[in-house]
């Protein structure tokens, strides 16, 4: 810690910090950063949001295309600008393009990038 930085005391714990790492409680107590951390833990719904894969396919759902197979009725999805050659369960090119679609089918429906991601 370098000499000449202002040491304030955690109004919780009593430890000496630097003040630039403090934080003010909403009653204005100045404390350090561990014992904000403690009363005030990033909210666990936040974490889940980041990983939660139905919202990113929500947020995709506007550049994708969705495509079904007239063979297998295999549905999927590729990027936007992107044609599908071949269904890639059945591997037969009867594709058919849709051109709306509807939240059940965007659940239902496998997002399938890898090959088409190529050319
Ligand atoms: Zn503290
Ligand atoms: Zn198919």
């Amino acid at each position: 810690m370098k000499s000449g930085e202002l040491l304030l005391r955690c109004k919780i714990c009593g430890n000496l910090v630097a003040a630039k790492t403090m934080h003010y409680t909403p009653d204005f107590k100045l404390i350090c950063d561990d014992c904000y951390k403690k009363l005030f833990p990033p909210s666990k719904s936040q974490s889940i949001t980041v990983k939660k894969p139905l919202t990113l396919k929500v947020k995709e759902k506007q550049s994708r295309e969705w495509w079904i197979c007239n063979f297998c009725n295999y549905k999927f999805s590729v990027k936007q600008g992107k044609t599908p050659l071949k269904c890639p369960m059945c591997g037969r090119s009867n594709l058919e393009k849709l051109e709306t679609f509807t939240e059940k089918l965007v659940q239902e429906a496998i997002t399938y990038d890898q090959e088409f991601d190529e050319n």
